[in-house]
């Protein structure tokens, strides 16, 4: 073990280098931009080294095009001997960089201790890490037991179906044993999952009629109004009292939550060219999305009939109410059991090399994870079928 974790500190320069060099291939999300470069870039490091290499394009997943394909990459280095299969997954893919840095976003500058740039945390340097690691163990044990693999997935960032979902739909996790995802939630904390998670589009339906005779229409504002007024009174309160014994972190998200994610009705917005009044009209669609974040303690479709019961309240309230719901997305909870190997694994070597005892976290929001839990099956050995994910987003836009 110290001949492992001294040839990694060995690595440091190199460490930081890949970091860097990760870093600046701007590998946007949205669009997609140059995931077959980051892949490039990985199988010229990887293969020379004797890492058999595969590229995988997610033909047809949402986002997928000749212009922006979703590529990936899994990298496989066969045991000597038959054992565990250990997989590293790391998504590639980084979010827009938004406004006001002091640093270049894809420069990958040191700076001290630091490294700056977008993906540094989230997830280049998990990804660096991961490679730097399993480099160093190929090193120092060349006749290891079980086949190591590293891949550099796709779309994490926008629910992983160009990523993970359609590596393990094509059975690519059917023979391995054991995951480890590093996403940025600490080095000393093992994230055991997440919660589960449920958007929907609820919609109001009233009439439309002239803005000055309001009472010749029905107003479907109006009626998301009452909507929101009943989830004040009741199903937030309802909510906040549900918690889990899930070890979530920010404590907050110890309890069932639920965001509204947007609202529309009514006349569109204006476009930013056209300097005129607006038309006086009475909304007959108005739309909500919500964002329920859901207990391992919860059933979806329990989750789903509370919402329900809520609409049936309102209606039994308000002549004219109707409305209509959209599920769009839907992800069950998952959480992987303490005791599994990889866990007291990854805990035994926290406390070798950091001196102290691991936290167990779960996340509150998704990652990849969910994907290789419903989808990968884990060790079953057989490829699966494709994979048979929930997706549907309908387009949102302000019109009525
Ligand atoms: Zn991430």
């Amino acid at each position: 073990m110290n001949r492992l974790t001294d040839a990694i500190d060995a690595r440091r320069d190199e460490l930081i280098a890949l970091t860097q060099d990760l870093i600046r291939i701007p590998t946007l999300n949205p669009p997609g931009r140059n995931y077959r470069e980051i892949c490039d870039y990985l199988q010229a490091r990887l293969a020379p080294q004797g890492w058999r290499c595969e590229m995988i394009r997610a033909t047809g997943t949402p986002g997928d095009s000749d212009r922006w394909p979703r590529w990936n990459i899994v990298a496989r280095r066969p045991g000597a001997r038959r054992g565990d299969c250990v997989h590293f997954n790391s998504h590639h893919d980084v979010v827009e960089v938004g406004h006001g840095w002091t640093r270049d976003p894809f420069g990958g500058e040191l700076d001290g201790d630091r490294i700056y740039g977008r993906g540094a945390c989230d997830m280049k340097g998990g990804l660096a890490a991961s490679i730097i690691a399993a480099e160093a163990f190929v090193a120092t044990h060349p006749d290891h037991a079980g086949q190591i693999e590293i891949s550099a997935t796709a779309d994490e960032e926008s629910g992983g179906y160009g990523g993970v979902a359609y590596l393990a739909g094509q059975g690519a996790f059917a023979h391995v044993d054991h995951v480890i995802i590093p996403e940025p939630l600490h080095k000393d904390r093992i994230c055991l999952g997440h919660r589960g998670v449920w958007w929907a589009e609820i919609e109001t339906q009233g009439r439309i009629a002239h803005g000055s005779m309001p009472f010749l229409g029905d107003c479907a504002v109006r009626h998301m109004g009452a909507v929101l007024a009943e989830m004040e009174a009741r199903l937030w309160p309802l909510l906040a009292g549900k918690q889990t014994e899930m070890p979530v972190i920010p404590e907050g998200a110890r309890s069932s939550t639920l965001n509204i994610n947007a609202i529309h009705g009514g006349a569109a917005e204006q476009a930013a060219d056209y300097t005129g009044l607006p038309t006086p009209c009475v909304p007959d669609r108005c739309r909500i999305v919500i964002d329920r974040r859901f207990l391992i303690e919860e059933d979806l479709a329990e989750v789903k009939a509370e919402v329900t019961a809520l609409l049936e309240r309102v209606r039994a309230q308000r002549p004219g109410f109707r409305y209509e719901v959209r599920d769009l997305f839907e992800v069950v909870p998952s959480m992987t059991d303490r005791e599994a190997p990889v866990v007291r694994t990854t805990a035994a070597a926290i406390q070798r090399v950091l001196g102290r005892e691991a936290d167990y976290v779960v996340s509150p929001g998704t990652y990849d994870q969910k994907h290789i839990d419903r989808i990968g099956k884990l060790g079953t050995a057989s490829p699966m079928g494709p994979a048979c994910w929930t997706w549907r987003i309908s387009p949102m836009n302000g019109s009525a």
